[in-house]
């Protein structure tokens, strides 16, 4: 028996989008909203579309990541998704900063892992000086011994305490908008989009590389995804995490998620859409959310994370790998490879 695309829903022109995209030229909100309520029987052509516009800046190439929490737990905040905050019953690892001989160490595993990026993590509302120090100290001692990128994700940062980091060798600060202003309270009440929005100017302010992304399938509309991907447009952030909710038991949004691996690859079809150069990476979620279809999300994304995230396993090194081997596409070597300095990571 043939099967037909069904006729009667509007043609989606996604080619017209790709050009758009790559023009420089930003959706219209009809646009938007039509790469999210597109049909799963276009999304190959949605894929193919995203695809011309991520190829036209990054190729074939896919960028791995490795996070890691410095600090875990212990956190005041009350973001709803998060296991790490006060208003959390899951079980996980919770412990204070860790020696610094144990951040290089994971350093040199996330090297070996293919890692182009490493990522620390600070739990908490923002870091006391004293962390700060403490990561800065950490930072640089990394820096001295593996060839690997370093991004850190402290919470609410001042200025100051960003250009600590970056004479430490930190070069880019994570701190997600997570979704729209207006759904934003509905998240987490302890603190609000505009304190989000002012450590990114801090974090600009001081120099920093700005990564900042979102968590899709919080219980918010299709309005807000589309807020959130413009804004980040706006803000001109230079990596953008999408995060796809893995609602863990114990969290207050444990049992909300909704989504379906379709959903999510209209998504990130959209963010790749809205902001055509820059680094969309496939964040938390992905293993739960995509499951079968994870090799699709890297036609329009170019990032994923291995090994797990925070409080919870991922991916393995070894298999992403082989996942990335599979499409044809090739793992992006860090520009730290480069240096006259770097030292074999088998010491
Ligand atoms: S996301 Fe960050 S600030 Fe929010 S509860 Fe978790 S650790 Fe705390």
């Amino acid at each position: 028996m043939l099967h037909e695309i069904p006729m009667n829903n509007v043609e989606p022109r996604y080619a017209e989008l790709a050009e758009k995209s790559l023009a420089g030229d930003l959706l219209s909100p009809a646009e938007m909203k039509s790469v999210i309520d597109g049909a799963d029987e276009r999304l190959p052509e949605l894929l193919e579309a995203a695809f011309r516009v991520r190829y036209h800046y990054y190729g074939k190439k896919v960028q791995i990541h490795v996070l890691m929490n410095a600090k875990s737990g212990l956190c005041p905040e009350d973001c709803g998704y998060c296991s790490q905050s006060s208003v959390s019953d899951a079980e996980i690892d919770k412990y204070p900063f860790l020696a610094k001989e144990e951040l290089v160490n994971a350093a040199v595993k996330a090297r070996e892992a293919g890692a182009m990026r490493f990522c620390l993590v600070n739990s908490g509302r923002g870091p006391t000086l004293k962390e700060t120090e403490k990561m800065a100290e950490a930072v640089a001692e990394i820096k001295s011994k593996v060839p690997i990128n370093i991004c850190a994700c402290m919470g609410l940062l001042t200025e100051s305490k960003a250009r600590i980091l970056k004479d430490a060798g930190v070069e880019r600060i994570n701190h997600n908008l997570n979704t729209s202003s207006r759904y934003h309270p509905e998240v987490v009440s302890t603190h609000t989009y505009d304190d989000r929005l002012a450590t990114l100017e801090s974090v600009k302010a001081a120099g920093l590389s700005t990564c900042c992304g979102g968590i899709i399938g919080l219980g918010e509309q299709d309005d807000d995804v589309m807020d959130l991907a413009v804004s980040l447009r706006a803000l001109d952030v230079d990596s953008i995490p999408v995060n796809f909710l893995h609602a863990i038991p114990g969290t207050p949004m444990e049992g909300r998620s909704n989504l379906t691996p379709q959903y999510c690859l209209k998504v990130l079809c959209l963010f790749r859409f809205v902001n055509p150069s820059k680094e969309i990476r496939v964040a938390g979620g992905r293993e739960v959310n995509l499951r079968s279809l994870q090799p699709l999300s890297l036609y329009p994304a170019n990032s994923i994370f291995v090994n797990g995230y925070l409080t919870t396993s991922g991916q393995a090194a070894t298999d992403a790998h082989r996942m990335i081997e599979d499409l044809g596409f090739e793992i992006e070597t860090s520009e730290e490879d480069e240096l006259p300095e770097q030292q074999s990571i088998a010491q």
